[in-house]
């Protein structure tokens, strides 16, 4: 048995903070979610490692240091109704739920997205919400949302994700190439969307009707 709350303290002291994360509340909460239990069983002592880790079906754990730098660019304060396109393992959900007051988070492999709910409920989150379903779409019927946050790589912001944005709300997602994309936060000003460009990044495909094709 490792010991996690070390190995914890130090991703945050040697990944995170001398890249620039600042935010104090996403620090202390990335030394505080037990990133290992996200994770199938023989990559938990790998969890505090810097790079993205397999999670089945193709698909991975964002590295912490892009959980981080996207969830400091959402400007949570705790009360944000958030919606996540891409739950994979569920970590990313389980930060932002401590981060803002409720999280709708969209898996499209019905698999992953029934064993994080069921894991969500037995770490005692009740704010978030697990769906299965195609994100590209948004969520209408919970719409509007104060942030959203896609974990895949999309060749656009979807048009409709921007409509299920409130006004002052914050998109973060990774846009681009399939195997190529830039960080982007956009803020929708009075109806229309100011991008800011972060750091390049490489995320798993966002699959879908309004994402690539299969
Ligand atoms: N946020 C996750 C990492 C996500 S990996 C974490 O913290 O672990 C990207 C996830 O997006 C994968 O699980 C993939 O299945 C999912 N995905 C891809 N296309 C999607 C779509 N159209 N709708 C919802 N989820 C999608």
């Amino acid at each position: 048995m490792r010991n996690y709350e070390l190995l914890r303290n130090l991703m945050v002291e040697t990944q995170l903070i001398p890249r620039g994360i600042k935010d104090k509340r996403v620090l202390d909460t990335m030394r505080k979610v037990p990133r290992h239990l996200f994770m199938p069983e023989k990559y938990r002592d790998d969890a505090y490692e810097d790079m993205a880790l397999p999670i089945g079906e193709g698909q991975t754990i964002s590295q912490p240091y892009m959980v981080a730098i996207m969830t400091e660019l959402l400007e949570l304060n705790g009360d944000e109704k958030v919606l996540e396109i891409g739950t994979g393992s569920g970590y990313q959900a389980a930060i932002l739920a401590e981060l803002s007051r409720e999280v709708y988070t969209v898996e499209r492999i019905e698999s992953l997205g029934d064993n994080v709910r069921l894991k969500l409920k037995e770490m005692g989150y009740d704010n978030i919400y697990v769906i299965v379903a195609d994100g590209t779409k948004g969520l209408p019927e919970k719409a509007p949302f104060d942030r959203i946050i896609i974990t895949a790589a999309t060749p656009k912001i979807p048009e409709c994700l921007i409509e299920q944005l409130n006004d002052g709300g914050i998109i973060v997602a990774p846009v681009g190439q399939r195997f190529s994309q830039i960080l982007i936060k956009a803020k929708k000003v009075m109806g229309t969307m100011k991008e800011e460009y972060h750091t390049p990044c490489v995320f798993v495909p966002l699959i879908g009707e309004h994402g690539w094709k299969e």
